[in-house]
């Protein structure tokens, strides 16, 4: 998987075919992003809509890399899609009554840091361990709310500021012209740190993770069937 560019202009792919076909050709899925301001008069918002390439195409033509003609394989790609990347300020209730809000509904994120699927299935998780503690009631969601909420809440805003693709940015602000080697201009540690601090807020962490209960015990998953 490549990632290329930064904040404003971002490129992204990877091969999703396991062998080549008999030409040699592998599928591929890519992602081209591009920054709008916040004044842009964007359509309607819409994630099947198809990609009008001369939008985008002249902002990465140069974007020849040798090892990766990123012009080549947008024109030669046979559909196209245009994916608003649009969130919502979080928000300071989800739960009402009987009624509560989980996954994209209660915390859209930007996609970024592959997360916002994760979240919705530790909200789904969260939820069945409170209704078997607790039965379907208004407490049940209440004490769910009372976790995820605030858990959501930290990663909308981490997207907001790139997550962990923030590197990115920092290394086009340090050397807008370029450098030879990345660790020249953002140091290893502080690679280790922003990434480690997103885990951290995502709940990522390989050991901590590992070392937590399981969020609905077996013995609970057998009451509740
Ligand atoms: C470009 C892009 C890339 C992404 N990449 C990742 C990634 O790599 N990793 C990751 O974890 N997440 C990723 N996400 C985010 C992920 O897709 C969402 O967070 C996730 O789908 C949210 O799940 P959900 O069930 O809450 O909502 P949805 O998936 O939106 O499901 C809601 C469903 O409700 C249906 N619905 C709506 N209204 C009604 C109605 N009135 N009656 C009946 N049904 C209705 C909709 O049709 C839909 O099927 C990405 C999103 C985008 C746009």
């Amino acid at each position: 998987m490549i990632m290329a560019g930064h904040e404003i202009l971002k490129f992204v792919c990877y091969p999703i075919s396991k062998a080549p076909d008999a030409a040699g050709n592998h599928l591929i899925n890519w992602v081209a992003e591009r920054h709008m301001p916040p004044t842009y008069q964007w359509r309607r918002e819409d994630y099947n809509r198809t990609a009008k390439l001369d939008e985008f195409l002249p902002w990465f033509e140069s974007w020849q890399f040798g090892w990766l003609d990123v012009p080549g394989l947008i024109k030669n790609c046979p559909h196209a899609y245009e994916y608003p990347l649009v969130d919502r300020d979080p928000v300071s209730q989800w739960t009402f009554g009987r009624v509560t809000l989980m996954g994209d509904a209660a915390h859209p994120m930007y996609p970024i840091g592959s997360n916002g699927a994760s979240q919705a299935i530790l909200d789904a998780r969260a939820i069945t361990r409170e209704i078997l503690a607790h039965g379907p009631t208004h407490a049940a969601l209440v004490a769910y709310e009372a976790e995820r909420r605030p858990a959501t809440t930290s990663l909308v805003l981490l997207n907001r500021k790139n997550g962990p693709e923030q590197v990115m940015q920092l290394v086009e602000e340090r050397a807008p012209g370029g450098y030879d080697v990345v660790t020249d201009v953002l140091s290893q540690q502080e690679l280790e740190d922003i990434a480690a601090n997103y885990k951290r807020v995502a709940g990522f962490q390989v050991e901590a993770l590992n070392a937590k209960p399981a969020i609905v015990s077996a013995d609970a998953r057998r009451m509740g069937t």
